[in-house]
């Protein structure tokens, strides 16, 4: 599993991978290491994380993990082929590029220490992101602060 995540003491993001015998995640930068619960990444579904091993958060969200600069380019391209495929070119490039946006590069992420889980598929229970449910386990606002705050 090969997560995203950032040093909490010094604030250097990183990369990692976890393994089955991972037993905690260290910062390259500062040596600050986290503690791996790899019970939230059950070894019978390898490819879902029900909780953060990282910081044990339940709260996941799915975020598309495809860069975006790849996906204009294949429109660009498209755009530039008009003239000499009639404007299909446009048509199966943006048709590339939305399938790449839906059926791929879907990862998971962690609400509260932001952890990218770039090779979990998300779950039915792990929706789109909420900022609202960011703030409040981030930050830890409550539900009425956040609605104040917005009105
Ligand atoms: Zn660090
Ligand atoms: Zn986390």
């Amino acid at each position: 599993m090969r997560i995203r995540t950032q040093c909490k003491s010094c604030g250097l993001p990183f990369r990692d991978v976890l393994t089955r015998d991972t037993e905690v995640v260290g910062c390259p930068g500062c040596g600050e290491s986290r503690a791996v619960d790899l019970a939230g990444w059950p070894e019978d579904a390898p490819e879902t994380v029900t909780f953060c091993p990282v910081c044990a958060c339940k709260h996941l969200y799915r975020q598309r993990d495809v860069n975006r600069g790849f996906g204009c380019l294949l429109v660009a391209i498209g755009a530039v082929l008009v003239p000499w495929t009639y404007g299909l070119s446009l048509v199966l490039l943006a048709g590339v590029d939305f399938w790449l946006y839906f059926k791929l590069g879907q990862s998971v992420v962690c609400y509260r220490c932001d952890t990218v889980y770039r090779d979990a598929r998300p779950g039915p229970r792990q929706g789109e992101f909420d900022l609202l449910k960011h703030d409040v386990l981030k930050y830890g606002k409550t539900w009425q602060e956040v609605d104040l705050a917005g009105s």
